[in-house]
């Protein structure tokens, strides 16, 4: 028989929005996927009505074509196990929960919350462990402690009632998880979990199981948080008669807080001044909004490549991928057991990389809506040169022209600081004669032709080179630091260089001290 084809799947449920550590997850199937020329399917997970948010399953979906990852089958997409939102599959879960009860190995269970809340006080009361289980369940009102005929009765009365599993005593539950390696449980650790719901829609475990069977999962690769729940999901797959095409397991790392101190949460983010989603987030009940790496001015590709490394890593410790790199070199089995702390250093390090290698042109679309906001009539080429200029002294590509603000706008400040330092009685003088000699250089002068005359300039007049940089740079920027000065007068163009110098000399004024 040949291997089984590699499917898997992201299954969020459409509660808020995404969390980068659920992209991540997202990000390793789909690497996986690709790999092994499998597919990458959405499933959305959204059987819990009561936690329904509007707009989520949107987000989702903007979130994932955001950073690049496409989906093979899905709601949108469509496929050969539709629908793809379990809600819409709701009439499919039922079957498979009768037929473990016909097979005793489930059961009604009609206790009301009451009933629930006093057989947890009685166990806690008496140091038990406070769960429906193979112990409790025989005081509880179910199918199995209840007469055949009351059973009927109240089915037909329509009762309210869950169905739940019902888990043999003292038995080992093992599994091999691919991050994790064997993982081994007793049943008596574990409680008889609710399969059907009183509104008869399946719970999470029933919905999961049944689905990864019927769409052919392959591989299980989710949030380390899903780990408890996987010996369920194995007891499932035993009674449903499903051992053989169980799926593999591989339970990522949590992401944690910067100091290492629990998993990163959205709190972590406002407190910290970082996005903890992907996109800006507005929660339609409090209108509260949450900051999202698109928005703060992130590449898709940076995110990506830092969000890989969040708990991945090759044996030589390379940081930059390109996604079909991440394709090619992506491992399971290279993925750590431990948490991978969330470093914002590390994020920004990784949008600079990506904002020094981009080709200009890539820069240019990202930042050309700031250019229009600011009202910057100025040409691709112009901009794309002050990117060029400025994007090693910054993390964002926003920051290049925000930062280089004097690229397009007459100063209407000047630094305080190198004034009242460098301006001697005679610096306007001497800035008047640079800007005479500039005004004598063609119009597409070279940065050197610039440096050039002003070093003429400053000899003819017994001034030091060095101590009329500053107050050049500041008479023509504004500011004491910037782009390397040659190329910033060369690009800026002759005459702004001249009039921005002339101006200068007219609000400036020397003033002893
Ligand atoms: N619906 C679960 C979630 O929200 C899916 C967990 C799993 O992948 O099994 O993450």
């Amino acid at each position: 028989m040949g291997e089984k084809s590699v499917r898997v799947r992201f299954a969020p449920s459409p509660t808020g929005p995404l969390h980068i550590g659920g992209v991540r997850t997202a990000l390793y199937n789909y690497l996986f996927a690709r790999q092994n020329n499998g597919a990458f399917i959405l499933r959305l997970e959204d059987t819990d009505q009561t936690r329904f948010v509007p707009g989520a399953e949107q987000y989702i979906k903007e979130s994932l074509e955001w950073l690049g990852i496409e989906i093979d089958e899905g709601p949108d997409q469509g496929g050969d196990h539709t629908p793809y939102r379990q809600s819409e599959r709701k009439p499919m879960y039922r079957q498979y929960a009768e037929r473990l009860i016909k097979q005793d190995l489930a059961y009604y269970a009609f206790d009301t919350s009451e009933e629930l809340d006093q057989m947890r006080k009685r166990l806690e009361a008496s140091k038990m462990q406070a769960a429906y289980d193979s112990v409790s369940r025989m005081s509880m009102k179910n199918s199995l402690t209840l007469s055949a005929d009351e059973v009927k009765e109240r089915l037909e009365r329509g009762d309210d009632y869950v169905i739940r599993i019902k888990l043999p005593r003292k038995e080992e539950v093992r599994f091999h998880d691919i991050v994790r390696g064997w993982v081994v449980v007793s049943t008596n650790q574990m409680d008889d979990k609710v399969l059907l719901k009183a509104d008869g829609m399946p719970t999470y475990h029933l919905a999961n199981v049944v689905d990864d069977y019927l769409m052919g999962i392959s591989h299980v690769i989710r949030g380390e948080e899903w780990l408890p729940s996987a010996p369920l999901h194995v007891m499932l797959y035993k009674f449903l008669g499903w051992e053989d095409s169980m799926p593999e397991f591989a339970h990522l790392p949590l992401l944690l807080k910067p100091d290492g101190n629990g998993k990163l949460s959205k709190r972590d983010g406002d407190r910290l001044g970082f996005p903890v989603f992907p996109l800006q987030w507005t929660d339609p009940k409090t209108g509260e909004t949450s900051s999202g790496y698109r928005e703060s001015g992130y590449f898709p590709d940076a995110v990506m490549n830092m969000l890989a490394l969040l708990g991945w890593h090759t044996s030589d410790n390379r940081e930059i991928f390109t996604k079909e790199e991440l394709i090619k070199e992506f491992s399971l089995s290279r993925v750590s057991k431990s948490g991978a702390k969330f470093d914002v250093q590390k994020a920004y390090w990784f949008n600079q990389q990506y904002l020094q290698k981009k080709p200009l042109s890539d820069v240019y679309s990202t930042v050309k809506p700031l250019i229009d906001d600011l009202g910057y009539e100025v040409c691709q080429e112009y901009v794309e040169g002050v990117i060029d200029m400025m994007r090693e002294k910054v993390q964002f590509a926003k920051d290049t022209i925000l930062d280089g603000k004097y690229f397009f706008e007459d100063p209407t400040e000047y630094d305080e600081k190198v004034v009242s330092k460098k301006w001697q009685e005679n610096t306007n003088e001497i800035l008047l004669k640079i800007s005479n000699s500039f005004k004598a250089l063609p119009e597409t002068a070279s940065p050197e032709q610039y440096e050039e005359n002003f070093i003429s300039v400053c000899e003819e007049n017994g001034v030091k080179p060095g101590s009329q940089m500053q107050p050049l740079r500041v008479a023509i920027s504004g500011q004491g630091v910037g782009a390397p000065i040659w190329e910033m007068i060369a690009h800026l163009g002759r005459d702004y260089a001249v009039d921005r110098l002339n101006a200068a000399t007219e609000k400036i004024s020397f003033s002893n001290p």
